[in-house]
C-alpha cells in the first residue's frame, strides 16, 4: 500500500482519488474549494479544505510523509507551479503532475515534478493508435516509442506458434503473456498454435505494430 496527496479536486483528481483509495491505498485529498472537499469526504482517508500554495500548510498537513503527491491543479498555472515546488521542497518523494500543455509541462519538471501529464493528449494518442491498429485492445506507454500493449493477434498470426513466427529475432517483439477468457499462460507456450479466440499482451515497438498490421503477414 502506497500513501497519497492529491491537490486539486477537479474531474481528474477527485476521480483519482477516489479510484486510488477504492484500490486500498491511503489518500489525502486537498482542494481550496470546501464544496469539493465535503464531496469527496467519505470516499478517501482525509479530506482537507487549505490552500496548497501556502508551504506551511503542506508542512502542517504533514504532506513529507507521504509518497506519492498528485498535483491535478490544470488550469492555474501559477498555482500548479507554487504548489508542486512547495511539494518538492518539502521532499515528498515522487511527485506527479497534470499539465495542460508543453510548456506547463517543462516547467513542472523544473520545478521538481517526476512525472507529468497530459492526459488531453495521452487519451488522444490512445485513441489513434487503436484506430489505426486494428486490434489494439490496451496499451501502457513505456516511452515515445515502446509500450505494453494488449492485442487480437493479426490475422496471419493464426494457426502458427510463437516460436514459428520468430517475432522477438525478426521485429524485436516480445510477447508476454497469453489469455484465453480467464486463463492467462505467462510465459506462453511458444510451441503452441495462436487461435483467434485469445488476447495477446506484447511488448513492441508501436511503428513495427503498425507495420505488421497493415502488411496483416509477418
Ligand atoms: P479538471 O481536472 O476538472 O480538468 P483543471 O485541470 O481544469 O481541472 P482546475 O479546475 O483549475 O483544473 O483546478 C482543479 C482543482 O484545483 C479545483 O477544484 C480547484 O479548486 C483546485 N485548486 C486550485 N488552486 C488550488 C490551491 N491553491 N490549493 C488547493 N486547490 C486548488
Amino acid at each position: 500500500m502506497h500513501s497519497y496527496v492529491i491537490i486539486g479536486l477537479g474531474r481528474f483528481g477527485a476521480e483519482a482519488a477516489v479510484k486510488l483509495y477504492s484500490y486500498g491505498e491511503e489518500v489525502m485529498a486537498i482542494d481550496i474549494n470546501e464544496t469539493l472537499v465535503d464531496k469527496i469526504a467519505d470516499r478517501v482517508t482525509r479530506a482537507v479544505a487549505a490552500d496548497a500554495r501556502d508551504a506551511d500548510v503542506l508542512e502542517r498537513l504533514g504532506v513529507a510523509n507521504f509518497d506519492r503527491a498528485i498535483v491535478a491543479v490544470g488550469s492555474d498555472l501559477a498555482a500548479s507551479a507554487l504548489i508542486t515546488m512547495n511539494l518538492h521542497s518539502l521532499k515528498v518523494p515522487h511527485i506527479i503532475c497534470k499539465a495542460h500543455d508543453a510548456t506547463h509541462r517543462e516547467i513542472l519538471q523544473r520545478l521538481g515534478a517526476d512525472r507529468v501529464i497530459i492526459p488531453e493528449w495521452e487519451m488522444a494518442d490512445k485513441l489513434a493508435l487503436g484506430l489505426t491498429s486494428a486490434g489494439i485492445m490496451e496499451y501502457i506507454e513505456l516511452s515515445e516509442e515502446y509500450g505494453i500493449v494488449e492485442m487480437e493477434p493479426p490475422e496471419a498470426w493464426l494457426g502458427k506458434s510463437i516460436r514459428e513466427l520468430d517475432l522477438r529475432s525478426r521485429y524485436g517483439i516480445n510477447v508476454l503473456a497469453l489469455r484465453h477468457g480467464e486463463s492467462i499462460s505467462i510465459p506462453p507456450d511458444i510451441s503452441l498454435p495462436i487461435d483467434s479466440g485469445c488476447t495477446l499482451t506484447l511488448l513492441s515497438n508501436y511503428s513495427t505494430l503498425n507495420k505488421l498490421q497493415k502488411q496483416d503477414a509477418p
